[in-house]
């Protein structure tokens, strides 16, 4: 990723939290292969060099810059209401379907956005229907 890039990057992020600062990390933006995530143990958005991808089949290889920054704010902003799902498929499949659906509510997130982080949590409840999972007595 280009310093521009980065750049844009940073005014979008900063446009998405509004009133709230938040650190988004960027010290990996410019690695080949370094991948946008939410690091619950930090509680920051690292940048990767993904963010910028936009091709390929799925809704989530599809995602503009905007909406996966939007998507990696959601998982930082369910961790500070007190969210804590499992990180393990099948569930986490529903956590990123819920993830991307509170993206799809921020501010500033245009409807072709959101209409793509829908379309991710679509497919991502799609995994988790489609995920072997065993017979729960809970209920
Ligand atoms: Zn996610």
């Amino acid at each position: 990723m280009t310093e521009l890039q980065v750049g844009r990057c940073l005014a979008v992020w900063e446009e998405l939290c509004g009133d709230d600062e938040r650190d988004l990390d960027v010290s990996e933006a410019a690695y080949h292969g370094s991948r946008t995530r939410y690091d619950a143990d930090r509680g920051s958005v690292i940048l990767g060099a993904d963010a910028y991808a936009g091709v390929g089949a799925s809704a989530n290889a599809r995602m503009s810059m905007q909406a996966c920054l939007a998507h990696e704010l959601a998982h930082m902003l369910r961790a500070e209401l007190g969210f804590n799902r499992p990180f393990t498929p099948p569930d986490v499949h529903l956590d990123e379907a819920e993830t991307s659906i509170h993206a799809s509510f921020l501010d500033g997130v245009p409807l072709r956005d959101r209409e793509d982080l829908v379309e991710d949590a679509r497919d991502r409840l799609f995994d988790w229907l489609a995920f072997p999972k065993e017979e729960s007595h809970a209920n």
